[in-house]
């Protein structure tokens, strides 16, 4: 576990977590986006917020990690009550909310819309720290698409290995394009140059990022297929990590509301080789 302050000046301000969730809506233009889990603020602690953690995940190890630094508050990319979950507080469910509550720390979750930003998200980030610049949308006739296209210096996979290696702390899993049955796909030896990126376990994107042209896909996750997809598809891809590929878009967010309202915000990592 890693700690990070990212502005820690004055202590005596405080913000309701409605205050806070209405500003973070705004920002993300959350309401744009129908998505998996509610966004903003899940959990009530009940309390004026003074001190912020942000992570990936409300995992219990980042519950304790709050309350060892007395906040407030915890923002989170994952946070709880996904689509299809059982809704009863019980078992590590009921002992994450129980936590929190007893402990007053309220709990506010940014999914896609925090995927998504433009200038804040996690694609936008990932991209920022790999050295591309984005382009477009991945699906650009959808309203508020998540994914993107990205441009970058022609490059062998070897060297964005190295830059990804270098950018999150680990080396991506890479499958390489050049098996192809089709003998008219020239991949062998191609550098890469237009790229699709979607954080997370957006790896079945794939056939998207290939028919919008990309010579590479890079997301978190990586399936079985996802290998049969990029050498049938004659796309690299790249499996950079969903816990590494989406810790850029939270930091982003607690800075913002750092300077914002004059608020502590420490990001802490709850390492996760996944
Ligand atoms: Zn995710």
């Amino acid at each position: 576990m890693t700690a990070n302050h990212t502005t820690a000046e004055s202590n005596t301000q405080s913000i309701s977590a409605q205050a806070l969730t209405q500003f973070c809506d705004d920002y993300l233009s959350t309401s744009a986006f129908k998505d998996y889990a509610p966004n903003g603020l899940q959990i009530d602690g009940g309390r004026p917020i003074q001190r912020i953690v942000t992570g990936v995940t409300a995992c219990e190890a980042l519950i304790d990690a709050a309350i060892a630094d007395n906040a407030d508050a915890i923002m989170v990319h994952h946070g709880y009550f996904w689509k299809g979950e059982p809704a009863p507080l019980t078992g590590m469910k009921g002992r994450r909310v129980r936590k929190l509550m007893q402990h007053g720390i309220s709990m506010i979750g940014y999914h896609l819309p925090l995927d998504a930003h433009p200038i804040s998200g996690n694609n936008a980030k990932l991209a920022d720290m790999l050295g591309m610049t984005i382009t477009g949308a991945l699906y650009p006739t959808e309203s508020h698409p998540v994914g993107n296209i990205a441009t970058c210096t022609p490059q062998t996979a070897d060297d964005l290995i190295a830059t990804m290696t270098q950018a999150l702390g680990r080396a991506p899993l890479h499958i390489s394009a050049e098996y192809h049955a089709d003998s008219s796909a020239q991949t062998n030896g191609r550098l890469i140059e237009r790229v699709g990126i979607c954080t997370g376990g957006a790896q079945d994107m794939i056939e998207q990022a290939a028919s919008m042209g990309c010579d590479a896909f890079i997301s978190g996750e990586i399936s079985e297929r996802t290998t049969h997809s990029a050498r049938e598809l004659g796309i690299d891809y790249f499996a950079c990590g969903h816990h590494a590929t989406e810790r850029g878009g939270i930091q982003a967010l607690g800075e913002i509301v750092a300077q914002k309202f004059g608020l502590p915000v420490t990001f802490i990592d709850i390492e996760n080789p996944a």
